[in-house]
């Protein structure tokens, strides 16, 4: 890494420790001569989703990104993939500020709030493929729901 005092780089003086609150290295800086410590906290990365009946199941964001493009099919939304990898980077960040679990039925919410405001199109397919809804009173419920979370 750089040195965070003039950004020139860092050397490992010694290699790790394992504390309780993560690896601790110490570095210097080959550049000002600095020395300091740094502190490496594993980020967890498998997240996790519950269905109904109590099962959990690994959170894919592969899968979930091939669900929105087969919403957004045809739309300018499945070639602009700076806005779908920014979509599922924020559902991601949702579900770890959750503590890394999140029910299905919330990670749908989640997907359709934020489908709402990129593709009105997409948004309405995905909510009646993943939400099960099946017609216009359904989805007129639906919207209003979404308007008042
Ligand atoms: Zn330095």
């Amino acid at each position: 890494m750089r040195c965070p005092y003039c950004n020139d780089e860092t050397e490992v003086l010694r290699t790790g420790k394992i504390t309780p609150d993560g690896m601790r290295r110490k570095r210097e800086c080959k550049g000002c001569g600095i020395r300091f410590g740094t502190l490496e906290i594993a980020e967890q990365l498998t997240f996790r989703v519950r269905k109904r009946k109590n099962e959990v199941v690994l959170f894919d964001d592969q899968k979930l990104l091939a669900s929105i493009l087969s919403a957004a099919r045809k739309r300018p939304l499945a070639d602009n993939t700076a806005v779908l990898a920014g979509l599922i980077d924020d559902v991601s960040d949702d579900i770890r500020d959750r503590g890394g679990v999140i029910d299905a039925a919330d990670l749908g919410d989640l997907v359709c709030a934020r489908l709402r405001w990129v593709d009105p199109i997409a948004y309405v397919r995905y909510a009646t493929i993943h939400k099960r809804i099946d017609d216009i009173p359904g989805l007129r419920a639906e919207l209003d729901r979404l308007d008042g979370t």
